[in-house]
């Protein structure tokens, strides 16, 4: 139990698998009251069942905008607040730019860029109400674009750059806004890369170095979410030590 969690709502999407899974239970842990979001309900049936605390699932589609705006509604009507977002929902269909299958840019943008601002435009009015925190999960592809990442990439720095500006809005009403940058996590994010060669060199990456475990990321989340109210964590890299870039 952390005091400073204690009775503290928040919203975690992305929670029926990896870093969203491993966070809202940490949350839990610690006297949190979670909504944990995603598309897989009954992933989340599961994770109620497991969590110590009280975890209330909700069914949420990120790129449409009426599910994320029901997503919070659903939220503050069974909690009767949000004091956090932790926009964590996102997706990794790596491959090269030339010769690309564009139909998964569009799923990427639409889930890594455009999901994220429709949960932090229905969310906001409510951080604000409780002085509370957006978190949003970029990645360390929001700081360095590599081949094959192209898209995914672009989205995590407009992930870190939508951030920023909405951090300047809103800090002066006692909002944080935190951006967490993963390094390599052991989660399903690789498996849904549909090139067979992109999905080997991924594994081959995670299989040359220690990674980190999503419950690494979730403790990160923890600490920003855990400082006095004068104190903003707004940018977390979190890297494997084994990872060189
Ligand atoms: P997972 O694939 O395990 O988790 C992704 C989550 O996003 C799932 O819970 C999935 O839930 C959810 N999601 C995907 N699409 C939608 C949608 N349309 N609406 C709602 N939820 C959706 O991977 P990770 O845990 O690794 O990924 C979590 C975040 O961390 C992502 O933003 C990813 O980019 C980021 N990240 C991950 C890194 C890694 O190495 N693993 C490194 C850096 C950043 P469901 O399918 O049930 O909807």
């Amino acid at each position: 139990m952390n005091e400073k969690l204690e009775s503290k709502v928040v919203l975690v999407t992305g929670a029926s698998s990896g870093i969203g899974r491993a966070t809202a239970l940490a949350l839990s842990k610690a006297g949190a009251l979670v909504a944990a979001a995603g598309r897989r309900t009954e992933n989340l049936q599961q994770l109620v069942k497991e969590a110590r605390g009280e975890i209330l699932a909700v069914e949420l589609d990120v790129t449409d905008r009426e599910s994320a705006q029901r997503a919070v509604s659903t939220t503050v009507e069974h909690f009767g607040r949000l004091d956090a977002l932790v926009n964590n929902a996102g997706l990794m269909l790596a491959g090269m730019v030339v010769g690309a299958n564009t139909d998964e840019w569009v799923r990427m943008v639409e889930t890594n860029l455009l999901g994220s601002m429709f949960m932090a435009d229905a969310a906001l009015p409510h951080l604000i109400e409780a002085q509370g925190t957006l978190i949003q999960v970029s990645s360390t592809s929001g700081r360095f674009a590599s081949a094959g990442a192209a898209v995914y990439s672009a989205t995590k720095f407009g992930i870190t750059a939508f951030a920023e500006a909405v951090r300047q809005e809103v800090t002066g009403r006692g909002v944080r806004v935190v951006v967490v940058e993963p390094g390599f996590v052991e989660t399903e994010l690789t498996t849904h890369t549909t090139d067979p060669v992109m999905r080997d060199a991924a594994d081959q990456i995670g299989q040359s170095m220690r990674t980190l475990q999503p419950e690494n990321i979730a403790d990160a989340i923890v600490f920003a979410l855990t400082q006095p109210e004068h104190v903003s964590i707004n940018e977390l890299l979190v890297r494997p030590t084994d990872q060189v870039h």
